[in-house]
């Protein structure tokens, strides 16, 4: 896998700001503060994103993820909080070096994210859903 900006701030080579870290896991603030306490959590072993991890890294990160969210909202009591996770370039994927975003959200402060949901119930009907299913369920045979 090539060198990413995140195994250089595993290395200690670009500073970070440091909230939490254990053997396998590594969080610290999002350059950008998207909203306040806005928190990445990656895996100190390296792969691209969710296609390419395997399951003891996603231990590591579950186990990690929920201690990561309390001691957030502990900090800063957000209204809520987005744990976002890109995984392609189209999916808006810029560092290729596994991360989630740990987002808290603020109704009356800072609250610079927005999600576009649309929702095409009317469009596909449940004889095409259950085809989207078989085709995915497919792939577990
Ligand atoms: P992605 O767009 O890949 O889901 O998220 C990458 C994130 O990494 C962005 O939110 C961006 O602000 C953050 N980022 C990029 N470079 C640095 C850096 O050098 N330091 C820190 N702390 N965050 C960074």
């Amino acid at each position: 896998m090539s060198e990413t900006i995140f195994s250089k701030i595993l290395d200690g080579e670009i500073p970070s700001h440091k909230v939490y870290e254990d053997d396998a896991v590594y969080a610290f603030l999002d350059i950008s503060q998207v909203t306040k306490g806005h928190t990445l959590l990656i895996p100190k072993k390296a792969s691209a994103n969710i296609f390419e991890t395997d399951s003891e890294t996603m231990q590591h990160i579950g186990a990690a993820l929920p201690k990561v969210a309390n001691a957030i909202k502990a900090a800063f009591n957000p209204d809520g909080l987005n744990i976002i996770q890109n995984n392609g370039e189209y999916a808006d994927q810029s560092v290729f070096h596994l991360h989630f975003h740990l987002l808290p959200r603020y109704e009356n402060d800072i609250d610079g994210f927005g999600y576009k949901w649309e929702t095409h119930e009317d469009q596909i009907d449940d004889k095409q859903k259950a085809q989207i299913a078989k085709e995915i369920v497919a792939q577990f045979e």
